[in-house]
């Protein structure tokens, strides 16, 4: 079986990566979302979620068995060891189930949608990584607005996130999204036609 030709396309906070994928997948290219699998790892009755809770106690299982996001986030937050012990669990499973989903995929390529592409090994299962990227400004104001939170507090994540010089560093390609929804859809476009041609080739 030929393997699959797969386009890591990341992005900042409101950076238009869900604009994108969703265009991505009206061309009939299939979306793999890291946020997705990274929360099907530890839904409840997996593996994973029975060594956090033998880990952190049950802090950090809410009333109803799920994960407690917001205290395990607190807890590693402030505990290297925790944070590097839960990466440590979680990264390959994620990347197990990242691969599932690629490797069912039947179509022309595939794009895996992830903030974290470069942050984590997930770029390495990618042929090409494609990065959305946005001037700063426009970056808080459009992320303020759909989350309806303080330009301040978008401010803050930015800043917590990969430097913008350094991402566009590492992408193979970057679209620029500093205009209209409708020029990010036609640069998809075009760029979409760039990699169908490279996975005929
Ligand atoms: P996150 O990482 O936070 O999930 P994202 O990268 O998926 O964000 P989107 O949700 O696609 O980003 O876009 C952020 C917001 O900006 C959305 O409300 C989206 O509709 C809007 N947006 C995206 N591109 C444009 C554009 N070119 N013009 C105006 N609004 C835009």
């Amino acid at each position: 079986m030929m393997s699959m030709f797969v386009v890591g396309l990341t992005g900042g906070i409101g950076s238009g990566k869900t604009v994108a994928s969703d265009r991505f997948e009206e061309l009939g290219i299939k979306v793999v979302d890291a946020d997705i699998s990274s929360r099907v790892v530890v839904e409840i009755g997996k593996p994973a979620l029975s060594s956090i809770e033998a880990k952190f106690g049950s802090d950090v299982i809410l009333d109803d068995g799920s994960l407690n996001r917001a205290k395990l986030r607190e807890i590693i937050f402030k505990d290297d060891e925790a944070k590097s012990w839960l990466e440590s669990l979680l990264h390959p499973l994620i990347g197990q189930h990242i691969l599932d989903e690629i490797t069912s995929a039947t179509s022309k390529y595939v794009i895996l949608v992830s903030p974290l592409l470069f942050e984590t090994t997930q770029f390495q299962m990618c042929n090409r990584t494609l990065l959305i990227d946005v001037p700063k400004d426009i970056q808080i104001l459009r992320t303020a607005k759909r989350d309806k939170v303080p330009e301040s507090q978008v401010e803050k994540i930015i800043a917590s996130q990969m430097d913008r010089n350094q991402k566009i560093r590492k992408a193979d390609d970057v679209i620029v999204n500093d205009g209209e929804i409708s020029d990010l859809i036609a640069k998809i476009d075009e760029i979409h036609q760039k990699y169908i041609a490279l996975t005929d080739g």
